[in-house]
């Protein structure tokens, strides 16, 4: 019986490129050397690093001459920080919107630098199961910040707000699986762990023209010192970029964002759809705010979803616990977790309402 991860991070990768991984683990194309052992100056890795970088500006269509990715660490929690520090340096005020946890994660981290002023400007505060619209905004901002897609709360921007300040976004949950005009963004960022690779690394791809200035911010903080040392100012997540660069070539082979996005609107359909006439089951999320990547549902009664819960991972439907501030299920359907793994736990769920 084949098992699924529906787990919202670390997930599930793509089964092609850990066979690949383990395939080179021991010696990587020839080197004697392990992917794990090489340096991070040395040639392999330097190819590695271009590879990476152009097909993730490939995949979000996105110019060279106009955008450059960094690959750092931290995780997005950093960027809470990072993203204010390097980028309100005009105004020095900024402006949220609050959709969701980690919004307010963002907000509660821009809030703790001195001499900013941080604007909630719109929130889907009580119950966060849609997604606001973002009203005109004064022109003194540095900048918006949204998330795109809110792991917890299962809502997503279907479109991106039209925004007269700059962009900025949170992607880590439906980074590279939904389909946006990527360059709306001055800066957009995502934790690795869901939809790219393992725990550890962190992307930001960010418009040139921040970097071009060098600034006095300390160097792990500081987007230009890291930009010009190709994001190894000290001893980059090596292994991370590695497989990072094997699922992004694994997103090209699938056709790029575009067609990710297809297949994940197919795999969240499968279950919304199931929800949607489910006498058991129920969603939270307003329909034209949910999410492709983070569904949560529930039975109503805590102890029938930890019974679900319990018969499904027996089934070999894992990680289907909601986060503990929403209770309930979630099921992460991110890039990797296959169709058939979208297919079988709708079966799950139908065959457990028969049974309750
Ligand atoms: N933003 C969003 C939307 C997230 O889902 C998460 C993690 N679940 C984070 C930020 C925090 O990411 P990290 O653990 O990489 O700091």
């Amino acid at each position: 019986m084949p098992s699924y991860n529906f787990a919202a991070g670390p997930a599930t990768l793509p089964q092609p490129v850990l066979e690949q991984v383990q395939a080179e683990l021991l010696d990587y194309h020839g080197t004697g050397l392990s992917i794990l052992e090489i340096s991070h100056r040395s040639a392999a890795f330097e190819a590695i690093y271009q590879s990476a970088s152009q097909r993730l500006l490939r995949l979000l269509k996105l110019s060279a001459a106009d955008y450059t990715p960094l690959f750092l660490q931290g995780g997005a929690t950093l960027q809470f920080t990072m993203v204010p520090l390097n980028l309100a340096t005009t105004h020095h005020r900024v402006a949220y919107a609050d959709t969701g946890h980690w919004s307010q994660r963002a907000i509660e981290e821009a809030r703790r630098l001195p001499g900013l002023t941080v604007d909630v400007v719109t929130t889907a505060a009580p119950d966060y199961t849609t997604i606001p619209p973002v009203p005109a905004l004064a022109t003194d901002y540095d900048y918006l910040h949204i998330t795109t897609n809110n792991t917890i709360m299962g809502t997503a921007y279907q479109q991106l707000p039209k925004a007269t300040v700059p962009l900025v976004g949170d992607l880590s949950s439906n980074f590279l699986g939904q389909e946006y005009d990527f360059a709306a963004f001055d800066l957009l960022y995502a934790g690795a762990q869901k939809n790219l690779a393992p725990a550890g690394l962190t992307i930001v791809v960010v418009k040139t023209k921040y970097l071009r200035e060098a600034t006095d911010l300390p160097s792990m903080l500081n987007y230009p010192a890291l930009a010009k040392k190709e994001s190894a100012l000290n001893t980059p997540p090596v292994f991370q970029i590695y497989v990072a660069d094997l699922v992004l070539k694994w997103l090209e082979e699938q056709g790029g964002v575009a067609a990710l996005d297809a297949e994940n609107r197919r795999k969240s359909a499968l279950i919304y759809d199931f929800l949607d006439q489910s006498r058991l089951f129920s969603s939270r999320v307003a329909p034209a705010a949910r999410s492709l990547t983070n569904i949560p549902f529930t039975t109503g009664a805590p102890a029938r979803d930890a019974a679900f819960i319990k018969e499904a991972a027996a089934a070999g439907l894992l990680n289907l616990k909601g986060h503990r501030l929403v209770g309930g299920m979630r099921a992460s359907l991110y890039n990797a977790m296959p169709y058939a793994g979208a297919l079988a736990l709708r079966d799950f769920m139908h065959q457990f309402e028969h049974a309750h």
